[in-house]
């Protein structure tokens, strides 16, 4: 049996619910609490019939503070969710930045899967901030990329996360 092993990093903003997606994922728990991450790596092998998937998921500070440790973690990744937070028009400003970043420091960023992630679809529409429409329009009209994906999910709710992986391996163009 093949084996395929990639790190996938989550980066994004404070507060916009990397946490509570990896959280909802792996152990498909929800905290209603924020606690600020630092850095925390998660190792999952997944048995996909054909080859066995291992991941490395590494969850990552919000609020671009440390930024030697993200240059690094950037640099280790071979796939990026870029998470924003649909009620915080402000997550979409750091979402494009963390963007930036990973075009600034890594050549192959072309060739690189990412999955933009707009999380907390629950809230009702009064608490919306960014269209998916927008957000759509940045990604495939600016900056088009053959590699990525856009999707809205939330964490809370479990809508789309399984999905969101999902499309990942899509993207990586496994089986
Ligand atoms: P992080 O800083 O990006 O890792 O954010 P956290 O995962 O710690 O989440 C920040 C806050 O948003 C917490 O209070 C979570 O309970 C809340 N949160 C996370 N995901 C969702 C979601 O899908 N919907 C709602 N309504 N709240 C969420």
């Amino acid at each position: 049996d093949s084996e395929y092993r990639a790190r996938l990093v989550v980066l994004g903003g404070g507060g916009v619910g990397k946490t509570a997606i990896v959280k909802r994922f792996l152990f498909n728990t929800f905290c209603e609490k924020h606690q600020p991450t630092v850095e925390d790596l998660h190792y999952r092998e997944f048995d996909l019939g054909t080859m066995t998937l291992k991941v490395d998921l590494l969850d990552t500070a919000g609020d671009l503070q440390f930024p030697a440790m993200r240059r690094l973690s950037i640099a280790n990744a071979q796939a990026f969710l870029i998470v924003y937070s649909i009620e915080k028009s402000s997550s979409f400003d750091t979402m494009k930045q963390c963007f930036e970043e990973i075009r600034e420091q890594r050549e192959d960023f072309q060739e690189i899967p990412m999955m933009f992630v707009g999380n907390k679809s629950d809230l009702s529409p009064e608490n919306r901030e960014i269209l998916k429409e927008d957000v759509a329009e940045w990604i495939f009209c600016d900056l088009p990329r053959l590699r990525t994906k856009l999707m809205e999910c939330s964490a809370k709710d479990n809508v789309n996360i399984k999905e969101l992986f999902k499309g990942f391996l899509q993207l990586a163009k496994i089986p």
